[in-house]
């Protein structure tokens, strides 16, 4: 995500929800969560977390710092997408929404 942007389209539209992607499939690029959550303090939206395919990646120990700080902010967002049938090796297809 790209912070800038973003900052532009807050103070010109009343933004509910914004969406974080946090481990993109293809690149497994993660959106600066700690950044979005001071945001959040002063726009006042509601964060939804794409973790379906890069939250599984908070079990590891050798991310680089920035990753590993936008994942422990998980906990502050209002609403998790997580996909359990790709690393949380189910071998069926599932998702969920926690809120
Ligand atoms: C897999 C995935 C989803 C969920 O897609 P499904 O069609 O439900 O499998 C959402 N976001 C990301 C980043 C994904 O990798």
């Amino acid at each position: 995500m790209i912070i800038d942007a973003l900052k532009k389209l807050l103070d010109r539209d009343d933004i509910g929800t914004i969406v974080t992607t946090m481990g993109t499939t293809a690149v497994g690029s993660v959106d600066p969560l700690p950044v979005i959550l001071q945001l959040q303090a002063e726009y006042g939206f509601r964060i939804h977390a794409d973790v379906a395919y890069g939250g599984y990646f908070i079990l590891a120990d050798n991310l680089e710092v920035e990753t590993q700080e936008a994942l422990e902010c998980l906990l502050e967002v209002d609403s998790i997408a997580i996909v359990p049938h790709k690393h949380g090796l189910q071998p069926y297809g599932c998702g969920c929404i926690l809120s």
